[in-house]
């Protein structure tokens, strides 16, 4: 199968590409007219101690890091938020979809069971706790020897013709640079494809009718048992929409409309409730202002409804917010673009490819893109029954730019097909593909397009652990 052709409109996305040795960050339309500070360039401190760089480590970027370093390779992560997980940790995320799948997946759901951490018995959706999954990632990524530093944000590329040969972060230790064979970008808004001058897409278009974001929090509540009815079970084949739609209702007699018409309430532990019920709409994930603006926003949004609902008292008696989340959880970021573009035919057929490194199962998965949506559906899926379908590795390399993988959400895909393969289970799958084919082409001096598929998934079949 072809992949579509890339509209016009989205390529405008292209950043100012080409010239060895110059960052491809800022675009002069990004300046207010007329205003400008010439920065000075300077030296900065470089390494070069290992063969694949992971930048960003939710999901995806946690598998990869991890499998690389077991496929042999060294390896650096930088993550710039305090913790790892992105939105397993930082976002509050508590649910895990489309996890039935082989590898890291099924080893992780091991790790969680052995620390009593999920909850329910589906295969593909999982509750855990957000906080012990930060402590196992970090035990995760010391058992496996890779080397990352948080609080650090990758913020320049630069390239020597087409390679992509150093990235420069920023941290409490200044501006640091670093160089390695291959990189990954795993930072789920595509930062690093964007600063090494790849074309991308996002949302449905230019202007941002993007899948809206959310902020999750946990709750403390006096007993879950008298909450039953509003509480959303780990399976989903259990006709439990009836608790969001209950749900719904009591937010409604507190006299208030949320942003996301479908909340969502479920049991972490105990009395301890995970939550999301907000929505914020036409945000870019670039847009720091903007950001800023939804965060605050959704933030006083929460505290209003779990403030109204104890009010209700009853069941609600005590209700109370232990922590919102430390990241808004962002659904759409860039989609950099890469060898293959999935999309929406591959979801309808059920594509199927030689070098398939995850069948993704998930529904077409839209998330209201306007508050007007909001009333008279959360979501929906398009109109697409998703039959389950391959991603081939092609659409995890980058094309604008070589030595340059993605993995999870920001994998090359179209706006429907990224609808449906954006969730956990597949980022990890994808996460250990790259991860696989990094450390493979690295350790070879290869470009990972270089690297068969037949000979990544042989080795990963070698290096996973027994489960
Ligand atoms: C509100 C919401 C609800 C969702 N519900 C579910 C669900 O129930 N189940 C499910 O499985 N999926 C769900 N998803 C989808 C899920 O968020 C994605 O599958 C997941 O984020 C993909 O993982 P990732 O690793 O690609 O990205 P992320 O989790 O976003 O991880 C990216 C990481 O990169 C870091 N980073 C970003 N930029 C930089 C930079 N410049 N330098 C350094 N680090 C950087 C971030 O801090 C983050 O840690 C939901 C998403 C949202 C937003």
């Amino acid at each position: 199968m072809n992949p579509p052709a890339i509209s016009r409109r989205h390529l405008l996305h292209t950043a100012i590409a080409g010239v060895a040795g110059t960052p491809a960050v800022l675009r002069a339309e990004d300046s207010p007219k007329g205003t400008s500070f010439h920065e000075d360039a300077r030296d900065l401190p470089l390494v070069t101690d290992v063969d694949v760089i992971v930048c960003g480590a939710g999901p995806a970027g946690i598998a990869a890091a991890i499998t690389a370093a077991r496929a042999g390779a060294k390896v650096r992560v930088f993550e710039w938020r305090g913790c790892l997980g992105g939105v397993w940790t930082a976002g509050l995320l508590g649910y895990l979809l489309d996890f039935d799948k082989p590898g890291f997946n099924q080893e992780l759901l091991k790790r969680l069971d052995e620390r009593d951490m999920r909850r329910g018995t589906s295969k593909g959706s999982i509750c855990y706790e957000p906080e012990g999954m930060k402590l196992l990632l970090e035990e995760l990524f010391v058992e496996a020897g890779v080397k990352f530093q948080l609080h650090t944000r990758v913020s320049a590329a630069y390239r020597e013709g087409k390679r992509l040969t150093t990235i420069v972060t920023e941290s409490k230790s200044g501006r640091q640079a670093w160089r390695a064979p291959v990189f990954i970008d795993t930072t789920g808004d595509g930062d690093l494809g964007a600063l090494a001058g790849c074309a991308f897409e996002f949302g449905e278009s230019d202007s941002c009718p993007c899948q809206p974001m959310s902020l999750n929090a946990l709750l403390v509540c006096k007993d879950a048992a008298s909450l039953a009815s509003y509480i959303h079970g780990s399976d989903p084949s259990k006709a439990d929409g009836l608790a969001k739609d209950a749900l719904l209702a009591e937010i409604q007699r507190t006299g208030h409309f949320p942003s996301y018409s479908k909340p969502t309430l479920w049991q972490v532990r105990d009395n301890l409730l995970l939550v999301m019920m907000n929505h914020q709409y036409g945000v870019p994930c670039f847009d720091a202002a903007k950001i800023t603006e939804a965060t605050v926003q959704a933030r006083a949004e929460m505290h209003k409804i779990v403030n109204g609902l104890r009010k209700l008292g009853g069941p609600w008696e005590g209700l109370q917010i232990a922590a919102t989340a430390e990241q808004i959880g962002v659904r759409d970021g860039r989609r950099i673009k890469g060898r293959y573009v999935v999309n929406k035919e591959d979801v309808i057929a059920g594509a199927r490819y030689d070098d398939a490194v995850v069948r993704a199962t998930f529904s077409v998965d839209i998330h209201a893109l306007s508050a007007e949506h909001n009333k008279t559906a959360a979501y929906h899926n398009a109109g697409i029954k998703t039959k389950p379908y391959d991603i081939p590795l092609r659409a995890l390399i980058a094309k604008d730019v070589d030595g340059l993988m993605m993995a999870g959400r920001n994998i090359s895909g179209d706006f429907i097909a990224h609808a449906s393969y954006r969730v956990t289970g597949n980022s990890v799958a994808m996460g250990e593909a790259a991860g696989v084919t990094a450390a493979l082409a690295a350790l070879s001096k290869r470009l990972p397009h270089e690297v068969p598929w037949s000979e990544g998934s042989a080795k990963l079949a070698q290096i996973r652990k027994p489960v």
